[in-house]
């Protein structure tokens, strides 16, 4: 699957707020947000661009694209099988980004970052319902059992699991099983758990033009 391969911070510095694409470092004085809050570019802060109403659509499907660490051409994919089901469009697409096998690793904590949940699942580390499933755009569905397999579960990358999570907030239509090294899908998510940095309103409006 190809990736953005470009430096992360600098799409944070051009959203203007924290996108959280670097795991650990994100929560420490190194961010560049916080370093500096200014959009990127080669002459130091110049302001920001005027938020009119495209500004504003085109700058939260960017954004949303970014969080989710997707390509325009994945995102738009995304939106257009969101249009099709039935129902609010914005909403439909926020439940296939937020039940995205990648996305449901890092939202359990077992990833510090979105790119980082990718390359796990990539690399083969989990099943679904007892079979390898290595595909990270994978929608996970109500009744799913996700599990570490067993090869992995003592691997590095799962080393001190149980400090990490107990400083994660699981949302509440995952359940996390700590003895299993599972976790069940309870049912799917709802406007509540969507990420709140996103109003998908603007980006229907976006593709709506
Ligand atoms: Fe964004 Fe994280 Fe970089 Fe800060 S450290 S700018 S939150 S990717």
């Amino acid at each position: 699957m190809a990736k953005y391969l470009g430096a992360k911070c600098k799409l944070c510095r051009r959203e203007g707020e924290k996108l959280m694409l670097k795991g650990e470092r994100c929560y420490t004085g190194k961010c560049a947000i916080v370093k500096r809050p200014y959009p990127p570019g080669l002459h130091g802060p110049k302001g920001r661009a005027r938020q009119s109403g495209y500004n504003l659509q085109l700058r939260e499907k960017q954004k949303a694209k970014r969080l989710y660490n997707l390509l325009e051409k994945q995102f738009k994919l995304s939106f257009k099988r969101a249009s099709k089901q039935k129902g609010d469009a914005g909403e439909n697409l926020m439940k296939l980004l937020e039940t995205r096998l990648d996305n449901v690793i890092y939202r359990l904590g077992l990833a510090a970052s979105r790119a980082e949940a990718r390359t796990l699942v990539n690399h083969g580390h989990f099943q679904i319902n007892g079979k390898k499933v290595s595909i990270p755009s994978y929608n996970v569905k109500t009744g799913e059992i996700i599990k570490i397999k067993k090869s992995s579960q003592t691997s590095k990358r799962f080393a001190n699991l149980s400090d990490r999570l107990k400083k994660m907030e699981i949302p509440g239509w995952l359940y996390w099983d700590a003895k299993k090294f599972s976790a069940k899908v309870l049912e799917l998510p709802r406007q509540e758990n969507f990420e709140a940095k996103i109003n998908p309103q603007l980006i229907v409006e976006f593709y709506s033009r």
